[in-house]
């Protein structure tokens, strides 16, 4: 069975070119559509008003910031515009949410090796599973040193 619609999340870190060139490979292989998606994680669910601040000029430049990142790296691939999806809201639900909305029958998302708390406290790929209806691909990246 091959896939035919592929959504890869990516969080803009130094990882997210790498998960995007596996998920790209994998949709080649498979003949399958790739997309692309950002969650941009609302301030006020960051610091859940414990500070009482107007954040939403540093929010609107979080988003454009994020438009950028996300612009460059689909264009590395020459993944369409109508296939880069920017978001606002907590990861895990976005990532599902976009998925049943495309109808993507695999989420590709990144993975690292977390020690110590980290593991204790879970982890975004760990929230999609659990939200998720499709299948949902981890993909070990490399973090430079
Ligand atoms: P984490 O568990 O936060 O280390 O993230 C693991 C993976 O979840 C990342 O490599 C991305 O695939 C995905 N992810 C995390 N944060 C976001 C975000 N804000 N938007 C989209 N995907 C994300």
């Amino acid at each position: 069975m091959a896939y035919k619609k592929i959504l890869v999340a990516v969080d803009l870190g130094e990882t997210s070119a790498g998960v995007i060139d596996k998920a790209h490979k994998l949709a080649l292989g498979q003949g399958a559509q790739i997309h692309v998606l950002h969650a941009v994680e609302p301030l006020s669910i960051t610091y859940g008003g414990d500070i009482p601040m107007d954040f939403s000029s540093i929010q609107d430049e979080i988003y454009e910031q994020a438009r950028d990142q996300l612009s460059r790296l689909c264009a590395a691939k020459a993944i369409p515009e109508s296939q880069r999806h920017l978001v606002v809201g907590r990861p895990e639900n976005e990532i599902a949410a976009t998925a049943s909305d495309l109808n993507a029958d695999l989420i590709v998302v990144g993975s690292h090796a977390r020690f110590g708390l980290a593991l204790l406290l879970g982890s975004t790929a760990d929230g999609v599973l659990h939200h998720a209806k499709c299948d949902v691909l981890a993909v070990r990246v490399a973090e430079p040193d």
